[in-house]
């Protein structure tokens, strides 16, 4: 295991054996973070109506060895951020948001980027702005980004790039896969209004079927 993702979850405050509390429905993604530290993912039910981690379910997982919280917003889905910020404020913990598939979606008018102190997206082949492979991080303003910048090159020191302070593995997105998400990022309303018509037909012919419900 490099160091580097480590260094990073380390500076949150997860070493091995700590807690996190991740969604019990999500992609693999979430708990392997959380090992590759040697913490322990907990899972946590998500909300009926969101497919997020629930912030009620929250507050039952909470151990002495917990230290922090992944939240994944699912297909577009904004979790209950205040609620679990709250959570995490009253108990002391961090807050990871991961909208993988959630770009441009907005909590009580928000746009989700923003709402946690570390938020991580994905443009894989199948998110709604891709560039194939590759994805980014945003760090809340009061922390220093960076220990990030120097775990995404190989451990390379910022000032001295001759030398390798660190043991990290190399987490850079290509140029050409960034020119193909600028041309995306151009396109982005036009994706999301595509999206947005697919879910219009759909809701259309499966409205007031007993047991479906919509939650947008
Ligand atoms: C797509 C996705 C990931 C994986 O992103 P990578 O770019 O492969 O690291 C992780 N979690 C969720 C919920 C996803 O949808």
């Amino acid at each position: 295991m490099g160091r580097s993702r480590s260094t990073r979850i380390a500076r949150l405050g997860c070493t091995a054996w700590d807690e996190v509390l991740v969604p019990s429905l999500t992609y693999i993604a979430t708990a392997n973070a959380v090992r590759y530290m040697g913490g322990e993912p907990v899972f946590v039910d998500v909300d009926p109506h969101t497919w997020c981690i629930s912030p009620s379910g929250l507050e039952q997982a909470i151990t002495p060895k917990t230290k922090g919280i992944i939240a994944v917003h699912l297909y577009g889905h904004p979790a209950d951020m205040d609620a679990i910020n709250k959570v995490a404020a009253a108990h002391g913990l961090w807050v990871v948001r991961t909208p993988p598939e959630a770009h441009f979606a907005r909590y009580k008018g928000r746009l989700v980027g923003g709402l946690a102190d570390i938020a991580t997206f994905s443009f894989y082949g199948n998110k709604i702005i891709a560039s194939g492979e590759g994805g980014a991080g945003h760090v809340e303003r009061s922390i220093p980004c960076a220990p990030y910048k120097h775990a995404r090159g190989q451990g390379m020191d910022l000032a001295r790039p001759i030398l390798f302070s660190d043991h990290c593995y190399n987490y850079r997105l290509t140029n050409i896969a960034a020119a193909l998400l600028c041309a995306q990022l151009e396109r982005a309303q036009e994706i999301i209004s595509r999206r947005q018509a697919v879910f219009d037909f759909y809701r259309k012919r499966l409205d007031g079927i007993p047991g479906l419900s919509f939650s947008q």
